[in-house]
């Protein structure tokens, strides 16, 4: 059990082995728990990039889907993302390219 989890039930025990694992929640100013608002819903921005050896033999729902290529874990049931550190940092460069601007983190939400 995560302190403070605020995500779904089915996605936390995908979490609670990758954290064991080594890998970090990123953290939030104003969130204690590991999944944070933004304008498209909650997610949870993890520091590395997902371990999906770590995680390969966890018993799980058929909602939550991995995909590896993409560096991300989702519950199709909660609509609950995972992303690991490699999504985020593809995620930046995209807004960096398309934006012509440097990433700034908006805390404030
Ligand atoms: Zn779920």
């Amino acid at each position: 059990m995560i302190y403070g989890y605020n995500g779904c039930d089915h996605l936390e025990p995908v979490l609670e082995a990758l954290l064991a694992a080594g890998n970090r929640v990123d953290p939030h100013p104003q969130v204690t728990g590991p999944f944070r608002p933004s304008q498209g819903g909650m997610y949870c921005p993890l520091i590395d990039a997902i371990d999906f050896a770590v995680i390969a033999d966890i018993p799980r729902v058929p909602d939550v889907a991995f995909d590896p290529d993409d560096d991300a874990i989702f519950c199709h049931s909660c609509w609950l993302p995972i992303y690991g550190g490699e999504n985020l940092r593809r995620s930046r460069e995209a807004w960096e390219r398309a934006t012509g601007k440097p990433f700034q983190p908006n805390t404030d939400r």
